[in-house]
């Protein structure tokens, strides 16, 4: 995103908006750091510009820029998973494709959110450490369009510093795998410069009990338990 100076009479409308804070004033000129504004659209969207001075520039559509409205603005679309948002349908979704079945657990790290953005180099540097840990990735996932090397995690040299609202990495494991992949990940998410989100899918027991939580408490990793409930629209692709 950019501002015209030709328009734009400094009245500091827009800055609230920006949820990367890159908007702002220094001697009486109102400006967008290019390097931490992810294209995001939400000052241009908030439509409080009086001057309609907050354009999207020819280049914020073109590679490598254009990685970061394809993460950053749900209104603009993945060519390579024709979705929207962050490019990947995600756990929510697994009543009706059934990826997670007993015995299994899925999981998701969110870079990013709320509010703090990603650079593809962090996906990079967890992507390449769930690889070595041979833990089944979700390959349905925008963020596989911009690595060199699929089968080591590289990211394409051109997009390593792009910077993009949030991004999602999907994979699962057999539950006996649960205490070793915590330990092996939690020193690679302390290295990465941005908040991550650790998300865990478990099915119930036959109980009803959830048995994954006492593990994870035993890990010294706090659980918040939330759910989100399917009314039935969606017909399973998969045999229970
Ligand atoms: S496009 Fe998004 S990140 Fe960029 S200046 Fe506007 S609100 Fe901030
Ligand atoms: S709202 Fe428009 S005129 Fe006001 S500071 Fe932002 S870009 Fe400039």
């Amino acid at each position: 995103m950019k501002i015209d100076p030709e328009k734009c009479i400094a009245c500091l409308e827009c800055v609230d908006f920006c949820p990367m804070k890159c908007i702002a004033e220094q001697d009486d000129v109102v400006s967008i750091d290019q390097d931490e504004c992810v294209d995001c659209g939400v000052c241009l969207h908030a439509g409080v510009c009086p001057t309609d001075a907050l354009y999207m520039p020819e280049e914020s559509m073109q590679y490598p820029r254009a990685i970061r409205a394809q993460f950053s603005d749900p209104g603009v679309w993945h060519p390579s998973t024709n979705q929207g948002g962050r490019g990947t349908e995600e756990m929510k979704t697994n009543d009706v494709t059934g990826r997670f079945r007993r015995g299994e657990y899925g999981m998701a790290l969110e870079f990013g959110r709320p509010g703090t953005g990603a650079r593809m180099s962090d996906l990079e540097k967890v992507l390449q450490a769930l690889i070595r840990m041979d833990v089944e990735l979700e390959h349905d996932n925008a963020v596989f369009a911009f690595l060199e090397e699929p089968l080591t995690g590289k990211v394409k040299p051109e997009f390593r510093n792009e910077k993009v609202l949030s991004a999602i990495l999907e994979f699962k494991i057999r539950e006996e795998q649960l205490e070793e992949i915590v330990r092996q990940l939690r020193p690679v998410l302390a290295e990465v410069d941005t908040v991550v989100s650790w998300g865990l899918a478990s099915r119930f027991a036959e109980d009803g009990t959830l048995p994954v939580r006492a593990r994870l408490e035993a890990l010294g990793v706090p659980t918040r338990p939330n759910a989100k409930i399917n009314m039935g629209m969606g017909r399973p692709i998969v045999e229970p």
